[in-house]
């Protein structure tokens, strides 16, 4: 986890986060062009994040990322596992998850691997998780719109570029 945020801070690509709570308008904040992400003024609150992105939203474009926590998320999961791979519970991310998630896996992902980084953003989620004693780890089952889960073992590994010698 460490590592993750080394690398968004000492990064080329600027890394910008907003946080927002409920009613809050994400557009107040001028260091981030939301025009430039296409991100929408109905997309920038938090019960919005959380409906249609269960909490956490990010993009990339350039040299330039973009994610939006939203504070307090309600937004749930439907891919949480138990430690025996079975069906998880629903509860919602932590701010701590959802940064974790969007910020080092989607994005610090992107400026280092380029694309979506599907399986590395769920890698960083459950190494969150594991860092914080939590369980239950996401199969990433929907994310992105992928149908099929990662197995364990896949879900539950370190991205390349999180490893000691990278
Ligand atoms: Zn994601």
């Amino acid at each position: 986890m460490a590592r993750g945020y080394m690398k968004a801070v000492n990064s080329q690509t600027k890394h910008f986060v907003g946080v927002v709570s409920e009613g809050q308008e994400l557009n107040a904040d001028k260091r981030i062009n939301l025009n430039s992400f296409l991100l929408s003024r109905a997309e920038s609150t938090a019960p919005h994040v959380d409906e249609a992105y269960a909490g956490g939203w990010s993009d990339q474009l350039g040299n330039h990322t973009v994610a939006v926590i939203a504070l307090d998320s309600k937004g749930v999961l439907t891919d949480n596992r138990t430690a025996n791979d079975g069906v998880g519970n629903l509860a919602p991310s932590s701010l701590g998850e959802l940064l974790a998630h969007e910020l080092i896996g989607h994005n610090v992902g992107y400026s280092i691997n380029g694309g979506k980084n599907h399986v590395s953003s769920i890698q960083v989620t459950n190494i969150y998780r594991r860092s914080i004693g939590n369980t239950q780890w996401r199969s990433g089952q929907g994310h992105l719109g992928n149908k099929d889960k990662l197995d364990k073992a896949k879900a539950n590994g370190v991205p390349w570029w999180l490893e000691d010698e990278n």
